[in-house]
């Protein structure tokens, strides 16, 4: 921590509260600072000619009784920073007394080229330092541990350097031996200063710069503001900074880092020059794990570093802290191989072969397999929720296995499984396997009790594999309509599609005294009624009036069973607003017509009916005994509008 409060230098107004209470991002942050700069290991020190790093790496072996071996070449082709990786990662390879340094401080990118998976960044970059088209501020974005802060730090070295002549440009590909150079790669360069907004929010921290910003870089070709987290800034912060952004000096470059884009004010996002940090693909670190392994001198299996990887979550620095725990374990066990069981065990991940054997056991029907597996893996101390996060990672793989024609597999059974499912099962079976495993996975992550969970989850699955996708569903139950006898098809059904009045004669058994063309002439009227504003009006017409007689000028109504109140008076006002007559309304005793509720539930009814003794629906529900239809009901609103009552 002290070294990067040193990185600040003499600029130490944000440095004024205690660091301690930092989030954990911003301790690791500081961490990867201290490797980058404060450190007093080979690494920092600049070593100018390959030869000289292969004698320090071999003095350095010497000393700690590593192997005799001369230092492993390089991947990278840098041509000064990756001999210096060398030396120093030669130091861990003795297993005794060694400086510790974690993985993810010593491999913290020192060029461009050593940077993974951000080429698009890289090229724009470069084009933009090709053609001095250089924005005053950057903005580096993208998940934690892409490499923001670093990019930001190459940028810095890649505007401020000089080249070994000291006659040297901005360029893509900082020397890394001119005095910039070393005194950013040090930490100790003037003009390049550094700060963490996450505990430097205030408004007080950003007037500091922007005082500072007026007076002119010290040595630098520019003066380099690097502000990570800067989401974290108050919005005040913002509001003085803004001012400092629109017109920056020419002298000085802003470069944000953040986690969470969102958060900035679009005013601040509109004066930078965005890069989005993409995760780092799967395969792309574990490559990069693997060459880290072989500088460290690890043996590892490459289906452990995929685990590693894929637990990484796109992210370089989460995945090589997971890489240091697993050499560590490695270490402990005496074995010095960095092994998939081991790792497994370490990431609390389920074991592959488990996990085929569960997914058999599913497809199998074998529910009482399916309960050992589960157990058996809960007391080996692997989490339910893991057991499903593999379960789902498997059948995603017999998916893509299924499109692409090869398996993705860390081992040749596994590959073997994969294949075999990706022909066996059909694509609806596989989405509906991955369906119920990503409720169940909801389910387990919300369960007070996973295990239970994740038990009765499986179970479910299992029950519900050997149902067929919707698509042979489908095809089934045309397959047996086609075979029915076209009976069903009865006065129900018919009913119930000539439109509303007739359905509800049929069915409640009211005679209509005028014609049919009373109904929508009725329906019109209340819709008329509705739109001049009367809406309780519109209700109670709705709901109380079965009209018995409907002229011009004339109704005549009864009132439903329980319905007594006098409504006459209601009536005639709401239709002489609606039609601007004068009406004579009336209450009579007989037989009316349905009222449009009425008329309404029976259409539903008979719609229903309808549905249920159509030929594919009764062929299903023969298929499946315990079936239910399942209505979703479009509440009517009596209150006005429902839109069946619209025409
Ligand atoms: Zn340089």
């Amino acid at each position: 921590m002290d070294d990067s409060r040193d990185m600040f230098g003499d600029t130490p107004p944000w440095d004024e509260n205690a660091e301690d209470d930092k989030p954990d991002a911003a301790e690791l942050e500081a961490a990867g600072q201290q490797s980058m700069f404060g450190d007093p290991e080979p690494e920092a020190k600049p070593e100018p000619a390959p030869s000289a790093a292969e004698l320090e790496a071999a003095g350095q072996s010497a000393m700690f009784a590593a192997e005799p071996e001369p230092a492993p070449v390089p991947a990278q082709a840098a041509p000064v920073e990756a001999p210096v990786e060398a030396a120093s990662a030669k130091a861990p390879a003795g297993t005794t007394a060694r400086p510790y340094r974690v993985l993810a401080r010593k491999y913290r990118p020192q060029t461009f080229a050593e940077l993974i998976g951000q080429e698009a960044m890289v090229q724009t970059l470069a084009n933009a330092i090709k053609r001095d088209r250089l924005a005053h501020a950057f903005l580096m974005t993208g998940v934690r541990g892409v490499g923001k802060t670093s990019t930001a730090r190459l940028i810095a070295k890649a505007l401020n350097c000089i080249g070994p002549d000291g006659q040297g440009g901005p360029t893509i590909d900082p020397c890394g031996q001119c005095e910039p150079c070393l005194a950013i790669a040090e930490g100790r360069h003037i003009d390049v200063i550094e700060m963490d907004a996450a505990s430097h929010t205030g408004v007080d921290d950003v007037r500091e710069i922007i005082e500072a910003v007026r007076y002119a870089a010290v040595s630098a070709r520019y003066k380099i503001y690097i502000i990570d987290e800067v989401h974290m800034l108050s919005r005040n912060a913002f509001n003085a900074l803004l001012k400092t952004l629109e017109e920056p000096p020419a002298h000085v470059k802003f470069l944000f880092a953040t986690t969470e884009v969102d958060k900035l004010p679009v005013t601040v996002l509109s004066r930078c020059q965005r890069f989005d940090l993409r995760r780092i693909p799967a395969p792309m670190l574990a490559g990069h794990f693997a060459n880290v392994c072989e500088k460290e001198g690890v043996e590892a299996e490459a289906e452990a570093l995929a685990m590693v990887a894929a637990a990484a979550e796109g992210s370089v620095r989460d995945g090589l802290s997971i890489l240091d725990q697993a050499i560590a374990h490695a270490d402990l066990d005496g074995e010095g191989q960095v092994r998939a069981d081991k790792v497994r065990d370490m990431l609390g991940l389920s074991d592959k072969s488990v996990q085929r054997k569960l997914i058999a056991a599913i497809l199998d029907g074998k529910g009482g397999d399916l309960l050992d597996l589960v157990a058996h893996q809960f007391a080996l101390g692997v989490e339910p929720i893991a057991l499903m996060r593999g379960l789902m990672d498997l059948t995603h793989r017999v998916a893509v296995a299924q499109v692409s024609g090869s398996a993705d597999a860390h081992s040749t059974e596994e590959r073997e499984a994969i294949e075999g499912w990706a022909k066996s099962l059909r694509a609806g079976q596989l989405h509906r396997l991955w369906q119920l495993l990503l409720k169940g996975h909801d389910e387990v992550k919300s369960a007070p009790d996973p295990l239970v969970a994740a038990q009765m989850a499986l179970l479910r699955i299992m029950h519900a594999s050997d149902m067929p996708d919707p698509g042979s569903l489908v095809r089934k139950m045309e397959e047996i309509a086609a075979r029915a006898p076209a009976a069903p098809m009865a006065e129900g059904g018919n009913a119930a599609t000539g439109g509303a009045p007739a359905s509800g004669q049929a069915a409640a058994g009211h005679q209509l005294s005028s014609p049919a063309a009373i109904a929508p002439r009725w329906e019109a009227l209340v819709d008329d009624v509705e739109h001049a504003g009367e809406m309780s009006a519109a209700n109670t017409m709705r709901m109380q009036v079965r009209v018995v007689e409907l002229g011009a000028g004339l109704l005549r109504y009864t009132q439903p069973p329980g319905f007594n109140e006098d409504i006459a008076g209601l009536l005639r006002s709401a239709l002489q607003a609606a039609t601007g007559e004068r009406w004579e309304v009336a209450k009579v005793t007989g037989e009316g017509a349905p009222t449009l509720v009425e008329v309404h539930e029976v259409k539903k009814t008979a719609d229903a009916e309808a549905l249920r003794t159509s030929p594919l629906v009764e062929a299903t529900l023969a298929a499946f005994p315990g079936a239910e239809l399942i209505q979703e009901d479009r509440q009517v609103a009596i209150g006005g509008g429902g839109r069946n009552w619209r025409r």
